[in-house]
């Protein structure tokens, strides 16, 4: 789509040539910014950290070379200053560090009186709050509109993504925040090449402003996340992939009697699901008379068990029943702990 924004490039840049080769096969991608990782937060010591500072001449290079805007990741208000005076054209604040409110606020009070873009992520943890306090202290200290990249959440188990999209969370965001622009970042969200389409494509059709890719002219050999970078051509072919639906509200009978039926039965769920604590409640007041203990661990897995079996048989998803029954759980032993004095 012709207002997409699309940011793309190296995850580090590891070499000039390394950066020249990359920028020269994404003449044809019309991204706003080509990216280029020169600070890396690595998880655990050892591992490629970055050339730092040197890089940054490199970077320079690739502006007058191509013509292209370049953005880093600063992650200090030291990184800030050198980016500055090297005319890098934009920065983005990294995951790891949008977590931490003193970097975040040490980064905005850097960027005072700065007019230049800033990207920030979410944070590598699920709080919406936290994201949204970042973009709060850097759009007090810059005048430049901002933009946030949704690049999903840290989990243990790392299962279908190397982040959980939680989309919920997004969407959420584009609630608080509608003046802010939304980029997804399907490149550290999926972190395998494979999950690129898949996870543009429902970037698209939630409605988000742009799309942030790695991209790395030669990705086996890249010196960091190798899994999850593509050449410019497959980055070409990806985005031809993409399908670009209508973003309007089709308001056909067909779909406003639907919508009807839908609103009738959320609002049966809703007293269902009053009645079932209406009972949780009361049980709530007899396990405090009798002077037993509300958690019942039998109880509750075979109540999981039986609800997770039905849900299958029902076609429903059962990690959804199983996250919905969680929160109903919870919510009993809630009602249930106000009779314990
Ligand atoms: C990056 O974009 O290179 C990066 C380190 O991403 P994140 O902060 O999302 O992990
Ligand atoms: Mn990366």
């Amino acid at each position: 789509m012709e207002n997409t924004l699309y940011i793309a490039g190296p995850c580090s840049a590891e070499s000039l040539a390394q950066l020249t080769a990359t920028a020269s096969q994404l003449k044809e991608i019309p991204f706003m910014y080509f990216r280029a990782g020169v600070w890396k937060p690595r998880t655990r010591p050892g591992s490629f950290e970055g050339h730092g500072a040197e890089a940054l001449p490199w970077l320079n290079e690739i502006q007058q070379q191509f013509g292209y805007k370049v953005a880093i990741e600063v992650a200090s208000a030291h990184h800030v200053e050198l980016a500055l005076k090297s005319g890098i054209d934009a920065f983005w604040i990294g995951a790891r560090s949008v977590t931490n409110p003193f970097t975040v606020q040490e980064i905005a009070d850097s960027l005072k009186g700065v007019d230049i873009p800033v990207f920030i992520k979410n944070p590598v943890n699920p709080d919406l709050k936290l994201w949204i306090g970042a973009i709060e202290r850097v759009e007090k200290a810059t005048n430049h509109a901002l933009h946030a990249i949704h690049r999903g959440f840290s989990v243990y188990e790392k299962l279908r993504y190397r982040n959980d999209p939680n989309w919920q969370i997004a969407l959420d965001f584009k609630i608080e925040r509608p003046d802010i622009p939304l980029i997804s970042d399907p490149s550290h969200m999926g972190g395998s090449r494979a999950l690129l389409l898949e996870l543009s494509q429902i970037a698209m059709d939630l409605h988000f402003d742009g799309l942030h890719l790695e991209v790395h002219h030669d990705p086996l050999n890249a010196w960091t996340d190798a899994e999850q970078q593509v050449t410019g051509p497959e980055l070409l072919q990806i985005l031809s992939n993409i399908r670009f639906r209508d973003r309007t509200d089709l308001l056909t009978k067909e779909i406003l009697d639907l919508r009807k039926l839908i609103d009738s039965l959320d609002s049966r769920v809703l007293e269902i699901l009053a009645e079932r604590m209406h009972i949780a409640d009361q049980i709530g007041q007899l396990k405090s008379e009798n002077n037993t203990t509300i958690y019942q661990a039998k109880r509750w897995m075979e109540l999981r068990e039986r609800n997770v079996q039905k849900a299958k048989q029902l076609g429903l998803s059962t990690e959804m029943v199983s996250q919905l029954l969680k929160l109903i759980h919870q919510e009993a032993i809630r009602i249930q702990a106000s009779y314990i004095q």
